[in-house]
């Protein structure tokens, strides 16, 4: 029987996403006895927020199935989230469509429109599988630390003019690998090529409410007839296993939508009813989620400031953070020390960090960058969110922090030492 089946082509070097499976190898570690700090998974920190929760339990009779689109006050909710805060207009609850995760809606765009995927480098680490899987062609698109890795316009406008064809840009703001985000002078000038050129923009803007200042611009305030927003729970509202995910599209595109909701509608139906209705009053953003906002952003800009500068004392090229959880040293300046332990590339560098001191990271090649540099994605949220967020104060100081992030600290110090070739860290 076996002999008969093969697997499609699509599939045959598709790995498990390097995200959930350095999550996988961190448990096991764990469970095998060492001490792991966990840096690997990119997943909120804090909790729920309790009135979200209370929803979710008010809510947990419905059973039926909802609307393939999403349920519809929640779609006209989240209309009016991105009208409130991202300053969105002329958008309707008939323009957002609900998924289980962002990350299945923008698996579906791509099955949905034919179009080439272009990717700033670095870029999170789905996008590029998911346009393998769909059948699309990627095309990176270069960026530089001393730019913040920022994507420049003078870059995208000569890719534009070099190809020919339909191309749908995934910009992420604040961005996962970097934690740095566009501000607007920087989406203005994309917006001007991609309006020139007729460019297509997918604005992943699933950390924008985790801006550290709730300083966040949304590419579709400045391009709002080509860009496409995708958002969600996971990350402002600490629901990463909730598994919703929204898209919000300008009318003039209401037949993408339609036609994802013809895949949804033969593939995952509709998201789970009692999230649905839960979600509502997440989107609504009472004021307890204002304050759990103020202290999250507080909490991981005092964080990401320190482990910045520490990375940076210890001799790494990084662009400080402004938004999300993460950080994206560059090593390279230690290109010398770590040749004489046998270290060449990021994929060696992450492997012999985790062996010689249990600080699980992602190498740079898993967002797209060269295998030859020495770049790591850390995710600084290996702490206890729901006591961070009951202990914030207004100066989060460094006493704060190492009451209330030790695990992020030890895992710097481990880091930082073994960067330097100091012995003694070893987990
Ligand atoms: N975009 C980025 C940049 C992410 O880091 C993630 C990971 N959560 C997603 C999209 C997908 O998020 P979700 O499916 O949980 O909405
Ligand atoms: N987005 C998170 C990360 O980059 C993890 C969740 C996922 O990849 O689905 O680590």
């Amino acid at each position: 029987m076996t002999a008969t089946l093969r697997l499609s082509s699509r599939v045959q070097t598709l790995a498990p996403s390097a995200t959930l499976a350095i999550n996988e190898l961190s448990t096991t570690l764990q469970a095998e006895g060492r001490d792991i700090v966990r840096f690997g998974l990119g997943q909120s920190p804090f909790p729920v927020p309790s009135s979200v929760v209370a929803a979710l339990q008010r809510h947990a009779a419905e059973k039926d199935y909802l609307p393939v689109q999403g349920l519809r006050r929640l779609r006209e909710t989240v209309a009016d989230f991105h009208a409130r805060r991202d300053g969105v207009l002329g958008r309707s609850g008939a323009d957002v469509m609900v998924g289980p995760g962002s990350k299945e809606l923008l698996f579906i765009l791509q099955m949905v429109v034919d179009a080439e995927l272009w990717l700033p480098n670095p870029s999170w680490v789905s996008y590029a599988p998911q346009a393998g899987l769909a059948g699309r062609t990627v095309r990176w698109l270069d960026t530089r630390l001393a730019d913040g890795w920022i994507l420049q316009p003078d870059c995208l406008e000569h890719a534009c003019l070099a190809g020919q064809g339909p191309r749908i840009l995934l910009l992420n703001s604040p961005s996962n690998p970097t934690g740095r985000s566009h501000d607007r002078q920087a989406l203005e000038a994309l917006a001007a090529v991609c309006r020139a050129h007729q460019v297509l923009v997918v604005s992943d803007e699933i950390y924008g409410e985790v801006h550290h200042q709730g300083g966040h611009v949304s590419m579709a305030q400045l391009y709002p007839e080509g860009t496409i927003i995708s958002a969600g729970l996971s990350k402002w509202c600490g629901a990463g296993g909730w598994r919703l995910g929204t898209f919000s599209f300008p009318p003039e595109l209401a037949f993408i939508r339609r036609a994802m909701c013809a895949v949804a509608s033969e593939s995952f139906t509709s998201v789970s009813a009692p999230i649905q209705y839960a979600a509502i009053t997440a989107f609504e953003h009472g004021s307890d989620l204002e304050e759990y906002l103020k202290r999250s952003r507080n909490i991981l800009d005092a964080l990401g400031r320190r482990c910045h500068a520490q990375l940076v004392a210890a001799g790494a090229h990084c662009v400080a953070p402004d938004g999300g959880f993460y950080l994206f040293p560059d090593l390279s300046p230690l290109r010398e020390q770590l040749m004489q332990r046998g270290i060449t590339n990021s994929d060696e560098l992450a492997h012999q960090l985790l062996e010689d001191t249990g600080v699980a990271v992602l190498p740079g090649t898993a967002f797209g960058r060269p295998s030859h540099e020495l770049t790591l994605r850390l995710a600084y949220v290996d702490f206890d969110g729901a006591a961070a967020l009951a202990g914030a104060e207004a100066d989060l100081d460094a006493h704060w922090l190492s009451s209330y992030c030790p695990r992020v600290l030890e895992g710097m110090e481990r880091l930082t030492r073994w960067m330097v070739g100091t012995p003694s860290v070893a987990s």
